[in-house]
């Protein structure tokens, strides 16, 4: 008997319309965000069903094929670019909203949805879902959950992780482990879902999840603040926490040469709110439930930090125009970053009494090699998330390595991580031991064999195991 062909056997699972092979897999499958062909991948499919999920995973388990899954595509550390030869799984038709309970305050989505569609079915319900990236209209919920994204609003909602309730989700050997639910507490055994949480794909594949929602903000207050020092940043940081009353929902630092580059950089698009000379800048956002008094107590509040001297200059928007063009200046970044290239792009994090010290070490390491590298810092300072964008004038892995080295180097000196919410993929791995102990890595490495014995989950990610170590 002649053996059924791969191709035949996948297309016997999802369909021949939803099975593409090699060359005619979609460039877009396979390329980086520039448009660069990057990987060859044997097959791609678009399973509809975590039962399809399943199959082709027992099949990619019996032949040995290695499975990443693709959700929007837009983490920035090479997590969903396969192995030559490997099985793509795309959830693009897993977008179904199932089931949105406006008592219990949850949503359960498939994991293919983008998160913009999450976010919009909860407020057309008139509730809240607070994950929020630039990317949302591409990033999908079981790509947010695999990475745990962060976001603008980590410092009042937390991250990805605090808006599970429950998961489903396809182990390595097929098993569809259930676990859809809408309570806050449940402490019956495991949490196998945080587990699968920020994973990158390497333990687990998620088809379904329900998230937690919350009742949708009636006010939103937005200012753009200067300041002369990183020390009146974090005293303002902590007023705003107690002065207004738990509303502080973002607050997003930019020192000065990263805001003055970007708003010079698009200034055809819009003029720069404010003069570009002050030291640092804060956006900050406060979210509430009193839509007469909310705004009047944020400008109160700014006002008090302006007269004691703290805050040096502020612009409060007063349109939801006004909002985005403030927005705008934290989150209007592909031009100029474009310009940018060949550069770098770091997301660490420190404590946040370390977060001054960890920009001006890095700064200095980054010097110290290349004495005209150009270096842009921005970050979520509530939670002590650092950007850096470095450009040193040329690119090439032995560049990278450097520019690498100088940055990780300086975050290892400090104790922060060397990422804060964008994952290791394959890019960070090999500097995983910057910020995991050894005992860290072995747990991970033993969590890995458990789950995904043959390493057939997004292998090369994440963890560097002893049999791929050649
Ligand atoms: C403009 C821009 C702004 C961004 N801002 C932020 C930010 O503020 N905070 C932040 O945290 N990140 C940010 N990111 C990074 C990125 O958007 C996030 O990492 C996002 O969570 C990735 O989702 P995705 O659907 O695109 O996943 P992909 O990039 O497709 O995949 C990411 C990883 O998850 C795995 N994966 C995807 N779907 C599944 C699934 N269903 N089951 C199992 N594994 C899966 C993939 O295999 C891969 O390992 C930003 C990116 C861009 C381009």
């Amino acid at each position: 008997m002649i053996p059924e062909s791969i191709d035949a056997r996948l297309a016997a699972v999802v369909g021949e319309r939803q099975l593409f092979v090699g060359d005619g897999i979609d460039a877009r499958y396979r390329s980086n965000r520039r448009g660069q062909i990057i990987s060859a991948p044997g097959f791609l499919v678009r399973p509809g069903s975590a039962e399809e999920v399943s199959a082709v995973l027992r099949l990619a388990r019996e032949l040995r094929i290695s499975v990443t899954t693709q959700g929007g595509r837009t983490n920035t550390v090479g997590a969903d670019v396969p192995e030559k030869g490997a099985i793509i799984i795309s959830l693009e038709r897993m977008t179904a909203i199932e089931d949105l309970d406006p008592l219990s305050m949850t949503l359960t989505i498939q994991a293919g949805a983008t998160l913009q569609l999450a976010q919009e079915t909860a407020e057309a319900a008139g509730l809240f879902l607070p994950l929020d990236l630039g990317s949302r209209g591409s990033a999908t919920v079981g790509g947010v959950i695999s990475t745990n994204a962060g976001g603008l609003r980590a410092i009042r909602w937390g991250l990805a992780r605090d808006m599970v309730l429950g998961l489903e989700a396809v182990l390595a050997d097929g098993t569809i482990v259930r676990g859809l639910k809408k309570t806050l507490k449940d402490n019956a055994g495991y949490d196998w879902k945080h587990l699968m949480i920020g994973s990158e794909g390497t333990l687990g594949i998620v088809t379904r999840a329900t998230l937690r929602l919350r009742p949708i903000p009636k006010s939103t207050m937005t200012a753009l603040l200067a300041l002369a020092d990183f020390d009146a940043v974090m005293r303002l940081l902590r007023e705003l926490d107690v002065d207004l009353g738990g509303q502080l929902s973002s607050f997003e630092v930019m020192w000065n040469d990263f805001y003055r580059y970007v708003t010079v950089a698009n200034r055809a698009k819009r003029p720069a709110p404010m003069a570009e000379d002050h030291p640092f800048y804060v956006l900050v956002e406060a979210m509430g439930g009193d839509p007469e008094g909310d705004p009047e107590r944020f400008k109160t509040v700014l006002m008090a930090a302006i007269d004691r001297g703290l805050v040096r200059d502020a612009v409060i928007a007063q349109s939801g125009r006004e909002r985005n063009d403030l927005w705008a200046v934290r989150e209007d970044l592909l031009e100029p970053m474009t310009a940018l290239l060949p550069a770098f792009g770091f997301d660490v994090s420190v404590a946040l009494s370390e977060m001054a010290r960890a920009a001006a070490l890095v700064t200095d390491r980054l010097r110290a090699k290349f004495p005209d590298a150009r270096i842009y810092t921005y970050g979520h300072a509530g939670d002590g998330n650092l950007h850096f964008v470095v450009s040193v004038g040329k690119g090439g892995a032995d560049t990278e390595h450097q520019v690498d080295e100088a940055v990780y180097g300086g975050i290892r000196q400090i104790g922060g991580s060397i990422s804060a919410e964008h994952g290791i993929g394959a890019l960070k791995r090999d500097w995983l031991s910057y910020s995991r102990s050894e005992g860290e890595i072995r747990l991970m490495t033993m969590i890995k064999a458990s789950l995904d014995p043959d390493n057939i989950l997004n292998p090369g990610k994440v963890l560097k195991l002893e049999s791929e170590a050649a």
